[in-house]
Parts: structure tokens; sequence; C-alpha cells
């Protein structure tokens, strides 16, 4: 039984039998796992809020056997209180955790996920432009998201000729393929109008970093999220449609 203190990320987080959370966690030198922590449950005076979204400091102990570990002395890193009561970017969080827990299995180091995780609540906290700017953002990160894990797109230049993005005109997606091309390359691609990048997004799907986004208009935004949850389902497997996504689609009036 290996013993550690650790950061997690909170990504999701159950009752467990009378007094006991079940929390899934995300940790740099774990990858997911799930733990349980006893006696902590809502209401119990002892409790100590672990609560998804949060940054937890907790020691853990490893089972080799089974994968239920246990979580004590836990206390909070950071709480992201930008994110709490905003019920817009809670459902871009949530979406965006629904995502990592379908795609990521336990078991596996990713300190790169871990490390994008934290600067995407930091980030997410951040963001403006009301819930247009919040769905610009979040398409972006659906895609870099993808691209940690192994399946990165270029929206830079066109797959077919060469032809740099330079904002003059869209671009379109083939999502199958996880390629994309320039207008004059789009005839015979798969391409039909709902694959379309606008000029913007595609501008700001390639530029590094996550610098101020770009004033994309409702539809634009609507129709870029809607295309990275579509990639990001299709490369990573996720079967089911998240009923995360059904939200925020339902907050977008999409
Ligand atoms: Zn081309």
């Amino acid at each position: 039984m290996a013993i550690g203190k650790t950061h997690s990320v909170v990504l999701s987080v159950t009752p467990y039998r009378e007094s006991s959370i079940l929390a899934v966690l995300f940790s740099r030198e774990h990858g997911r796992f799930s733990g349980i922590a006893k006696g902590i449950r809502r209401g119990d005076r002892r409790r100590v809020p672990v609560e998804r979204g949060y940054i937890i400091e907790h020691i853990v102990y490893l089972k080799q056997h089974g994968d239920l570990h246990q979580i004590t002395d836990c206390s909070i890193h950071d709480y992201f209180p930008l994110l709490r009561g905003d019920l817009e970017k809670t459902a871009i969080r949530d979406l965006l955790f629904d995502i990592v827990l379908s795609a990521v299995p336990a078991g596996d180091s990713h300190p790169d996920v871990y490390d994008f995780i934290v600067e995407f609540l930091t980030g997410l906290s951040n963001v403006g432009q009301g819930l247009r700017g919040h769905l610009t953002y979040l398409s972006k990160i659906l895609f870099a998201f993808s691209g940690h894990l192994g399946f990165g797109l270029d929206f830079s230049q066109c797959s077919s000729c060469g032809y740099r993005t330079d904002g003059s005109g869209p671009v379109w997606l083939n999502i199958e393929q996880g390629m994309v091309r320039c207008e004059r390359c789009s005839s015979g691609f798969g391409a039909s109008a709902d694959r379309l990048v606008s000029a913007g997004a595609a501008i700001w799907f390639s530029s590094s970093g996550s610098g101020d986004a770009p004033v994309l208009s409702g539809k634009e935004a609507v129709a870029a999220l809607r295309l990275a949850y579509d990639y990001s389902r299709y490369h990573l497997e996720i079967r089911k449609n998240l009923e995360s996504y059904a939200f925020v689609e339902h907050l977008a009036g999409m």
C-alpha cells in the first residue's frame, strides 16, 4: 500500500455508504483514479468540502488490487470562486469533465492532461463576453483536449494545397478524416454546410495559447461548439450523447 500526498482535481462526487463519499479524482502522478473519503459526507460537522471542480490536497492510500483507493487529510487547494454559482460556466466545466470521464481510462498517468484541466479551470474563470464567449472558449478547449489524446487538428492550413488560413474565408472540417481544407479544395471532401468553420473560428483554433478569443456571432459560436463536440465524440470514442452537452445546447438556445 503506497502512500503519497498529492493534488487532485475533483471530477465527480457521489455519496457512498452511510457517511462517506466516492470521488473520481485526477492527479498529475496517478492520472484518473477513484477514492473513498470516509466520514466527510455533507452535513457532517467534520466534513471537508470535496466538491466537483475543486482542487484538493490530500493523502492517498493506493491499493494494489481493486481500484478504490482511500483518501484522507483533504484540504482545499483551490475552489475557483469565479465559477461557483455561475450557471453557464459550471455547465461548460461539467461538459469538459464528462468528456474527460468518458475518454480517459483509470490508471494511465497523464501529467499533461492534469495541467490542461487546471489551465482550463483558470481560463474559464477569467473568460468574458458572456455565453457566446464561453462557447467560443469551450470549442477550442475541446479540440485541444482531443489533441492531448492524440487527435490534434491543424486549422492553420489546408491539408490538400497548403493554403494558409489567413482569416479571409472559412475552412471545411472532415471529422472522420481529421482534416481541414480550404474553400477551393472542399468539393468532394464530404463537406456539408454544417462542417463549415467560420474564418474567425479557424484563426482562433489555430492560434496558440488562450489569448483573447475573437468575437464570433452567436451562430458561428454555436456551430463551432457543435463541430468540436462531434469531433471529440468521434475520435475519443464516446458512444453516448452527454447530458451536459444537451444542457449547454439548451442554454445556448440551439
Ligand atoms: Zn486547399
